[in-house]
């Protein structure tokens, strides 16, 4: 097995023994809104805020995200908040907006093989986050990795996201054995998706669990103020508290398996207390 490659996002480290912790709503929904949930995940100690503008939704009849204005609440947002920005591209007409001002390009699942997309990605001086197709073998995952990091990307960071299979109980499979398997073939940096994977919220903070546990270099979880408000995937979003308790009990499983984290001294004084309970 290679050393796991690291690839910076403004000043965080993907890769390193420090694990990466991205956070914030599925969509950029109002100034206030993200406002609220940036205050939330960066005093929980995230470290990059996400926020999509460009939505893929299943519906064309379903929130579509704010496009690029919502690019430019996110910056400045993110901005405000120290925090380094993660978002989707969903077509390479939108590259040249979102590359001067998003640190970390996502790809999503639904455009996992869009080559074309990819091709142009590779030529943008930014990293970028490739989720798994939900319908892809972990190979074809990584040779989509391949238009990027052949054209001359070498920040790559891959993100497993759940697949289809005949489980119709939880919105996908969250696949972690892709993650340890995925090591063993790549160099890449591999953080965990759990709030799509599972599309359940009681399940997001086990799930992360289980990706550090299982290796990850980092996980996305999505957080909204009002989640039963949320324009799009309300029920798989933490709240700002239970964002905040994932981020303690991270902290020993963590620590348990050779990471280190730079979490809050709130997070950290919790941990006593955590161990106690159970
Ligand atoms: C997302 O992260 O906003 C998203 C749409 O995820 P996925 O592409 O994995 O469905
Ligand atoms: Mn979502």
């Amino acid at each position: 097995m290679k050393a796991t490659r690291k690839v910076r996002v403004g000043d965080v480290t993907f890769g390193g023994s420090q694990l990466a912790v991205i956070a914030g709503p599925c969509a950029i929904e109002s100034r206030e809104l993200l406002e609220r949930a940036a205050t939330a995940v960066k005093s929980s100690g995230a470290h990059l805020l996400r926020g999509g503008a460009h939505k893929p939704r299943t519906s064309p009849r379903t929130f579509q995200g704010l496009g690029e204005e919502g690019v430019e609440l996110l910056a400045e947002v993110g901005r405000r908040h120290a925090l380094p920005i993660v978002s989707e591209v969903m077509d390479a007409s939108q590259i040249a907006q979102m590359a001067e001002r998003v640190d970390l390009l996502q790809v999503g699942a639904r455009n996992m093989q869009n080559f074309s997309l990819l091709k142009e990605l590779a030529r943008a001086r930014r990293p970028v986050l490739l989720k798994r197709g939900f319908a892809a073998t972990v190979d074809e995952w990584l040779r989509a990795a391949d238009y990027l990091l052949d054209g001359g990307n070498e920040s790559v960071i891959l993100c497993e996201r759940g697949i289809r299979t005949f489980g119709a109980e939880m919105r996908f499979t969250l696949d972690l054995a892709a993650v340890a398997y995925a090591r063993t073939r790549s160099d890449l940096p591999i953080i965990v998706d759990p709030s799509h994977a599972t599309g359940i919220r009681e399940l997001v903070t086990p799930m992360a669990l289980a990706a550090v546990a299982a290796g990850a270099d980092g996980i996305m979880v999505e957080v909204h103020p009002l989640p039963e408000q949320a324009l799009c995937d309300g029920a798989q979003a933490l709240t700002p508290s239970g964002f905040e308790s994932l981020m303690q009990k991270l902290q020993p499983v963590a620590l348990a398996v050779g990471r280190t984290v730079s979490f809050t001294p709130r997070a950290v004084a919790a941990v006593p207390a955590l161990l106690e309970a159970r």
